[in-house]
């Protein structure tokens, strides 16, 4: 009776040595699994922050936040203040956040001692929470060895 090799026609031990750039290439990535693991577990406490809403703006970068007054353009077009949806009026002083975005004083500053971003397009202001601006930091890691993951992903493949 034929052995199973035979009526396979092929070599026991072929299959593993076609393998073996493949397998180095998955062996480093299992190295990289399990350093960014590591990473991941010294920072456990902080990943909350991707469930919470983050902390108030920094004192500082509110009360450093430019007053401008509205345009002559900025009226016509009947711009409005996002937070409170009334009109602004021309030469009226407002608030411009580092995304350009302008709101009322009133409005605005209310909304930074809640959370750090503008309630228009989530540009983020710096805050005073030590635990939170090194959340940040460490979601730019994370971000950094997710890329050097897809890499080695796209190195298997190729
Ligand atoms: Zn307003
Ligand atoms: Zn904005």
């Amino acid at each position: 009776m034929a052995s199973y090799f035979e009526e396979h026609d092929c070599e026991p031990g072929a299959g593993p040595r076609q393998e073996e750039p493949h397998r180095q290439a998955l062996l480093e990535l299992a190295r990289s699994l399990f350093n960014g693991l590591e990473i991941d577990v010294g920072f456990l406490e902080s990943e909350d922050w991707d469930h919470r809403l983050p902390p108030p703006a920094a004192k500082q970068a509110v009360e450093s936040l430019p007053s401008v007054p509205v345009t002559p353009q900025q009226a016509d077009k009947g711009l409005k203040c996002p937070v409170c949806l009334l009109e602004f009026e021309e030469e009226e002083v407002v608030r411009k956040m580092p995304c350009e975005h302008i709101f009322h004083k009133g409005c605005i500053l209310p909304w930074l001692g809640k959370t750090n971003s503008c309630p228009l397009c989530r540009h983020e202001l710096p805050t005073d929470d030590e635990q939170y601006e090194e959340y940040k930091k460490d979601k730019v890691r994370r971000q950094q060895q997710a890329h050097r993951l897809e890499y080695l992903h796209g190195a298997m493949y190729t």
